[in-house]
């Protein structure tokens, strides 16, 4: 055989040999399905399902169900299109639009779900909830993430809603917390599952360039006081104090843009709570108004106003990305 011909055949060798030679693995969860365990490592869609189930066959139970703590091989991932059913029908094919977050992973908290709806305001006679809010926000965020290549992990999650165009978000009480537990009525409790559910995930996350926990409020004051946008910070995070700081600047900037006569007040501040003392990753905390002021509720309440809030997070997310 000539030399080049040689060289030829083992390159293809080679080039059909790697994907398996290569091939990651992963530890399967407690209760996590092959959904679930694709979509912790990036990975999502049909293609990706059947091959998983093809080159992990002796590791798979009746229903395609996974043994916890055993090991399985990842699929390459293939597609420029993920699918994620959490975001609702008309929302749950994301184009990837850039690799800005590539290798990027964040851990998406909405506040309160399950049985505490959170601040509770009232709107021309309608009940308005701070966690139906809080979480349409996130899952914009987390679409926008997603779209530049990040890996997302939606903590808190609804599988019967996801993201609503409708002014008023009817309250439920479906929330669950990843990957699927009953979130419990009392709070400490409630808040241990989340933040044991960020560190576990965020154990099991190899080799990630760029790893935050953002939470994601909305507070409950006085009627009269209506609060700008602000974020708080762990006091011995260098890297959660840049995040909000760049994302709070982001915002001031936008405004600037948007409502040059508007000033914006958002700050930047520590404080002891239980989510930022708790979690392994970085981590900013936001809340974004007073679900009680009339100014802040148009924040929240128009649909293009939480598309907004959560473009502007996301720009600030990109920004700080690229300072490392
Ligand atoms: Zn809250």
């Amino acid at each position: 055989m000539p030399r080049s011909l040689t060289i030829l055949t083992l390159l293809v060798f080679f080039a059909f040999l790697a994907p398996f030679a290569n091939a990651k693995t992963t530890t399967a969860q407690k209760g996590e399905g092959i959904y679930q365990l694709l979509k912790r490592n990036g990975l999502s869609g049909k293609e990706s399902f059947e091959t998983f189930v093809e080159i992990n066959k002796a590791n798979i139970g009746p229903n395609n169900a996974l043994y916890q703590n055993r090991s399985y091989k990842l699929p390459e991932s293939s597609s420029d299109s993920i699918v994620e059913p959490l975001l609702g029908k008309i929302h749950q094919n994301v184009e990837r639009i850039d690799n800005a977050l590539k290798g990027c992973v964040f851990y998406l908290v909405s506040g309160h779900g399950g049985p505490d709806p959170g601040a509770v305001g009232k709107v021309s006679g309608r009940i308005v909830t701070e966690d139906e809010y809080a979480y349409d926000v996130t899952l914009r965020l987390g679409r926008r993430l997603m779209s530049h290549g990040a890996q997302v992990h939606f903590i808190i999650r609804d599988p019967n809603v996801g993201i609503r165009d409708d002014r008023y978000l009817k309250n439920n009480k479906t929330e669950v917390c990843y990957p699927s537990l009953k979130i419990p009525s009392n709070q400490r409790q409630r808040l241990k599952q989340r933040a044991d559910a960020v560190n576990r995930l965020h154990k099991q996350t190899p080799n990630y360039a760029y790893a935050r926990c953002l939470v994601v409020h909305i507070d409950g004051r006085s009627r009269n006081q209506d609060i700008d946008v602000f974020f708080y910070h762990h006091k011995t995070s260098a890297k959660g104090k840049r995040l909000a700081t760049v994302l709070r600047d982001t915002m001031r900037a936008k405004y600037k843009a948007a409502q040059p006569n508007r000033s914006y007040e958002g700050t930047v501040s520590t404080r002891n709570l239980y989510m930022i003392d708790n979690t392994t990753p970085p981590v900013v905390f936001m809340e974004l108004g007073n679900i009680h002021n009339a100014r802040d509720q148009k924040r929240i309440l128009q649909s293009g106003n939480r598309e907004a809030l959560a473009n502007w997070l996301c720009q600030g997310i990109l920004a700080d990305r690229k300072k490392g």
